[in-house]
């Protein structure tokens, strides 16, 4: 059954049988018991499918993997124990030293940083492009040895809405598949593989999980990409793995290649794994997913609004604010909503930005976003502050950049709440 991306956030991904719990179970183990070495052995060999080391596969994770899978409409999906080792484990399971990626600028802090400066030291070279660049412009980003272009659908903390279309256009035109971060409208506002993106990853620790319980993150696969096509740029998931028995991901599993080898290869040798405890809480997130994002984008709107009618705030980004340069792009992506991410300026600057954050009573100064409770950060003093003011601004970042984190209480509550501080700033 093919069903809609609510029923799809409380249903998929487990389907107990009769007399199974009806809800899913953690399965806190790390080993699984077989009558024969033989069974096992073909388990290691992948001739098999089954549970022998929760490193590479556990059923709690696999459900909520399958849901997730589910509702970004892709082929397969693994678990990572963050969203860092998600982005990195869907670049690193197309690139090695001597390969380069085109990413987009407006991109979390930290992938910033994994892509610009940790695998760089891996010799895996990479080139910043504006995520509002022109299709001439990307296009002149690219190299003979280009495995990947980068971006996230709504970048955080800059809210640029990527123009997805034309990022995969660029992608495919030179042989390489376009992996775009999810994380910030999640399936419920925009499924990226509707619109040619290939691979999908989250940082679960968001709104997916939703209560700020757990940190994770998600890769998921299209199967739309065609590796075999592409031989000469993806020798690992074309080639015989020699570290797998010779196996050969694209036609021993055809479109659960990529998953199958960042599995198999990558979380063996590495380990990122989501814990099934933390596997379990995602889910419980999940299940409301779609309930919470129409309260997110409802206040979002509502309150972005406010903001960009107050005289004491400088300037205001929400995409789906009629005067934001996105506004055409989040509609055609996202017509059901962004997220509920906001970024604005206090006037008076830093000091001013500064003893508005003080003032707050309900909204509370976190290193996070999009949790069910209102919560506001300062990037250019914390999460970009590794950063120089030249970096900062290629990635859409004022000094003055406040970014708050919209949660579902009522929108009237979080308005009184601004009100008052602004007052203070
Ligand atoms: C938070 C975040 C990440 C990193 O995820 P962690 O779960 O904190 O490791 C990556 N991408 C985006 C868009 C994020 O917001």
């Amino acid at each position: 059954m093919d069903y809609k991306i609510a029923t799809k956030c409380v249903q998929a991904g487990y389907t107990p049988k009769n007399g199974e719990p009806r809800i899913l179970p953690i399965v806190q183990s790390t080993t699984y018991k077989y009558d024969s070495s033989e069974e096992m052995g073909d388990l290691f060999d992948l001739k098999a499918s089954g549970y022998f080391y929760t490193r590479l596969q556990n059923p709690t994770n696999d459900a909520v993997a399958a849901k997730i899978a589910a509702l970004e409409g892709g082929v397969a999906a693994m678990l990572t124990s963050s969203g860092q080792a998600a982005n990195f484990y869907a670049l690193f399971n197309l690139c090695s030293a001597g390969d380069h990626i085109v990413a987009s600028s407006a991109i979390y802090g930290g992938t910033f940083n994994l892509i610009g400066v940790t695998m760089k030291k891996m010799g895996i070279e990479a080139t910043f492009v504006d995520p509002r660049a022109t299709a001439e412009e990307l296009e002149a980003a690219f190299r003979p040895n280009t495995r990947a272009v980068f971006a996230e659908t709504i970048s955080n903390p800059s809210l640029v809405v990527l123009d997805i279309e034309k990022f995969a256009n660029a992608a495919h035109k030179h042989g390489v598949p376009l992996v775009v971060d999810n994380t910030f409208p999640t399936p419920v506002n925009c499924r990226p593989f509707e619109f040619g993106a290939d691979i999908v990853t989250h940082s679960t620790t968001k709104y997916m999980d939703g209560h700020a319980t757990a940190v994770g993150g998600a890769i998921v696969d299209s199967g739309n990409f065609d590796w075999l096509a592409h031989t000469d740029k993806f020798p690992g998931l074309t080639t015989p793995d020699e570290s797998y028995h010779g196996v050969n991901y694209a036609k021993d599993f055809g479109k659960a290649a990529f998953i199958t080898k960042a599995t198999a290869q990558i979380m063996r040798d590495l380990g990122s794994i989501q814990s099934p405890q933390n596997a379990f809480l995602l889910n419980l997130g999940l299940e409301t997913l779609a309930l919470r994002m129409k309260q997110h984008c409802a206040n979002a709107e509502k309150i972005s609004a406010w903001l960009a009618n107050d005289p004491r705030v400088s300037w205001v980004s929400y995409p789906a604010l009629p005067d934001s340069p996105d506004h055409e792009v989040a509609k055609k992506y996202m017509p059901n909503g962004t997220c509920g991410v906001i970024s604005f300026g206090v006037k008076g600057g830093r000091e001013a930005a500064t003893r508005f954050m003080d003032s707050l009573r309900l909204a509370a100064i976190v290193t996070h976003v999009a949790d069910a409770r209102t919560c506001v950060l300062h990037p250019a003093s914390t999460t970009h502050r590794q950063m120089n003011d030249e970096q900062l601004v290629a990635c859409g970042i004022s000094a003055d950049l406040i970014r708050l984190s919209i949660g579902i209480e009522d929108a009237d509550d979080i308005i009184a709440d601004l009100d008052q501080a602004l007052a203070k700033a």
